[in-house]
């Protein structure tokens, strides 16, 4: 598992894990990257996300799950680099049902102020 990455070519996260589309890094490492959303819903709205291509929630299995519980501890990292000392929401749409856009697993990270419901 250590520093695997499988890019997919016709992923828009894959791209920017591979450095093809900018983003807005807040944190790095070999498993796991962090950027901001591009249409943030909240003051702070970061995604993280493994490198390893995973396509949902829906697809974590006994093999990566490891790399799921990497992508939480970064978002606790987060949090706490960002002062979201007051609370913060993680959000992972799988699926058509749940809205999901963008099929490479990924963990919304929003904060920063008193939390309604929030459509990502
Ligand atoms: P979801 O709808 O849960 O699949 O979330 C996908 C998220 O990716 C949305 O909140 C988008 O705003 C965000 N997004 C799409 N393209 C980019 C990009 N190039 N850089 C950063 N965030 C993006
Ligand atoms: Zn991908």
């Amino acid at each position: 598992m250590k520093g695997m990455t499988i890019i997919m070519s016709d992923c828009l996260f894959c791209k920017i894990i591979a450095g093809e589309i900018p983003s807005d890094i807040v944190y790095e490492d070999e498993n796991v990257l962090a950027f901001r959303d591009i249409a943030p819903k909240a003051p702070v709205h970061v995604l993280v996300i493994p490198k390893l291509h995973i396509k949902s929630a829906a697809d974590i299995t006994a093999d990566n799950s490891n790399i799921a519980a990497k992508c939480l501890e970064v978002v606790a990292t987060i949090a706490k680099k960002e002062h979201l000392d007051s609370g913060f929401r993680i959000i992972s749409n799988s699926g058509p049902d749940a809205g999901q856009t963008v099929d490479h697993l990924h963990f919304h990270l929003v904060g920063g102020t008193k939390l309604g419901f929030i459509e990502t």
